[in-house]
């Protein structure tokens, strides 16, 4: 077994629960605007949003967008779709207060807390997330995760991201280890795992849905407490 000193840890739907905190958001979103006159239910709105945010993310990813565009066009997408008479104002201040929502909802992926303190007087911890800036860090401390890690590494203050191997061998560089000392925790099969992987990392992929995935992990758990038994 290889000796692992620093664990990288992803944020987003790994650690912070970024599926149930957008989805009541989005709920919140669709009660104050009184999205109702304009799709037949929530579940409408919501589906549309999903569509396009998705892809939206995997360009972002990609670097084929900026994030300007992936806020103003997810929730321009599905006033479009239903021909709806709305400004592209309005779905730029919706957009924003839904991100400024979502860094208040509380939920956590479960145990994510139990985890990290597991992991904390064993490992030295990077929080490593693709987010924006000032989204994740709000996040973090609004979810107290923040006395927890020795670096956030944020993409968008290192001015690239995963998968970009210059993102993970920077995190390597501020936390002095080479390749082999580290592990890299994350949800993500293409920008944590595929990414850490081309730095000579290893690898656990949190995968907690059945479906397959094409990329091998060094490690593949289904929930966050069976990383206590690899680490
Ligand atoms: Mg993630």
């Amino acid at each position: 077994m290889k000796k692992y000193t620093c664990v990288f840890i992803d944020l987003d739907d790994t650690l912070w629960d970024f599926r149930t905190n957008a989805y009541l958001s989005l709920q919140d979103m669709y009660a104050k605007y009184e999205l109702k006159r304009y799709f037949g239910s929530f579940e409408h709105f919501f589906r549309l949003y999903t569509f396009r945010n998705k892809q939206l993310w995997e360009r972002y990813n990609r670097n084929e967008i900026t994030k300007e565009y992936l806020h103003k066009e997810r929730f321009l997408y599905p006033f479009r779709q239903v021909h709806a008479n709305t400004t592209e104002d309005f779905s730029e201040k919706i957009g924003h207060d839904f991100l400024m929502t979502t860094t208040t909802k509380p939920h956590l992926i479960p145990f994510a807390k139990e985890l990290l303190e597991y992991l904390q007087p064993k490992y030295r911890l990077s929080l490593v997330s693709n987010g924006f800036s000032e989204v994740q860090q709000r996040k973090i401390s609004n979810s107290h995760l923040d006395h927890f890690f020795d670096h956030i590494i944020l993409s968008e203050d290192v001015g690239c991201q995963k998968p970009d191997k210059r993102f993970f061998d920077f995190v390597l560089q501020q936390n002095n280890v080479p390749a082999d000392e580290a592990i890299m925790i994350g949800d993500n099969p293409e920008t944590d795992i595929a990414g850490a992987r081309n730095s000579g990392i290893d690898q656990i992929l949190y995968h907690p849905n059945t479906l397959k995935t094409e990329i091998q992990a060094t490690f593949t758990v289904k929930s966050l407490e069976e990383i206590t038994k690899i680490l």
